[in-house]
């Protein structure tokens, strides 16, 4: 699997998190987006360069411009929540940043959760351009248990394929431990994140042998030649593929909107993130069998897991990121920030 993005190779400027945050603000609002939405995506973006996940932090900033300026996401979206079943929410994204969307989907979501044990979020009609794990660990945090699925652009082939049929589709799940942070990890059913790829290619360095394949089809290590006609590949071979294929299902089929394949038949092109849908599930452990001793019995686990010298518990690496960029701050690569600055009219 992919490791934490390469640290900038190339000149950086610094900023603290709260400069991230209104940069991002900014740039959003200068390319019409409303405060509001700015805001909430802005969130998205500092949080992921205060645990360096650079693929997801300003890098995607001008994806997101790119939507706005062509129309494609609607900057003053008000998502609409709707009450489909004891246990499942709706939220309709009115076509904007997921983000707001997922704002407003998460207290029904807890709600129902807490009442019913276990309970869905169906968000449909949005544009979803991040990471998963903020929106898991933020119910973990509240002592629930959480996954979510979100699907792409047709990228990665199916099992023993040569032809771009599913999207990079992550998953995520976390975990609440009390008192502690959450456990959560969050993968994309690839071999390596697109943006990682793109961010190899920006910075000309070859890509682990397994992500993808050139045009015609031969494994490449070369990420211009996966982006350029190529395609990429599962994780774990036809494992990853199922994985891939079942979310798919989950936030196409099941939940009303669109395949990766559909997504990118409804595009513009203008390269920012594509139009579809997400899943939440929450489930509460007081619900469940043990829910006195649920928290401890996991730490065990933990413990015997974390007891072998070289091995860490998912989450760890962005959790150590963010005790030290919330008082050092984070380094920008120059010309993202430049090109950022330009978006933002300066
Ligand atoms: P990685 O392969 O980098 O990491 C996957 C998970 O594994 C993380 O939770 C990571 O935790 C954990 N991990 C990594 N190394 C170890 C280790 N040695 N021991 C234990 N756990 C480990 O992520 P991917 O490249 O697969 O995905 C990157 C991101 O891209 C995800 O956040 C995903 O949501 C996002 N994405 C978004 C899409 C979208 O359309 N919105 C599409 C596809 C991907 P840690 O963070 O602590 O390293």
């Amino acid at each position: 699997m992919a490791g934490p993005a390469a640290p900038p190779a190339a000149a950086s400027v610094h900023l603290s998190l709260g400069e991230v945050h209104a940069l991002a603000s900014r740039c959003l609002v200068a390319n019409g987006c409303d405060a509001v939405n700015a805001g909430a995506v802005a969130d998205t973006i500092a949080a992921a360069e205060r645990d360096i996940c650079l693929s997801h932090g300003l890098f995607r900033l001008p994806g997101y411009v790119a939507s706005l300026r062509s129309g494609k996401v609607n900057g003053s979206a008000r998502p609409q929540v709707e009450d489909l079943a004891p246990g499942v929410v709706r939220v309709d994204g009115k076509g904007g940043f997921a983000p707001l969307a997922l704002q407003a989907g998460r207290e029904p979501l807890m709600g129902k959760a807490r009442s019913q044990g276990i309970a869905a979020l169906a968000l449909n009609d949005i544009h979803h351009f991040a990471a998963l794990w903020p929106e898991v660990e933020a119910l973990a945090e509240q002592g629930l248990c959480a996954f979510a699925f979100t699907a792409a652009f047709p990228y990665v082939v199916a099992a023993g394929g040569r032809r771009p049929i599913y999207g990079t589709n992550p998953m995520a799940f976390a975990w609440p431990r009390p008192g502690r942070d959450p456990l959560v990890f969050d993968q994309a059913s690839s071999a390596l994140a697109r943006g990682e790829i793109m961010i190899a290619a920006r910075e000309g360095h070859e890509v682990p042998p397994g992500t993808g394949i050139d045009a015609d089809g031969n494994a490449t290590t070369d990420p211009k030649a996966i982006l350029d006609g190529g395609a990429q590949l599962p994780f774990g071979g036809y494992k990853g593929a199922s994985i891939a294929l079942m979310i798919e299902l989950l936030v196409g089929a099941l939940i009303g909107d669109k395949f990766s394949f559909e997504a990118l038949a409804a595009d513009n092109g203008d390269g920012g993130p594509p139009k579809g849908g997400e899943l939440m599930l929450a489930i509460d452990p007081a619900r469940f069998g043990d829910p006195e001793g649920f928290a401890t019995h996991a730490e065990l686990l933990f413990a015997q897991i974390t007891a072998e010298e070289g091995v860490r518990l998912p989450a760890d690496r962005r959790r150590r990121n963010r005790a030290t960029t919330a008082t050092a701050g984070v380094a920008v690569d120059a010309a993202l920030h430049a090109r950022i600055l330009d978006l933002a009219g300066g």
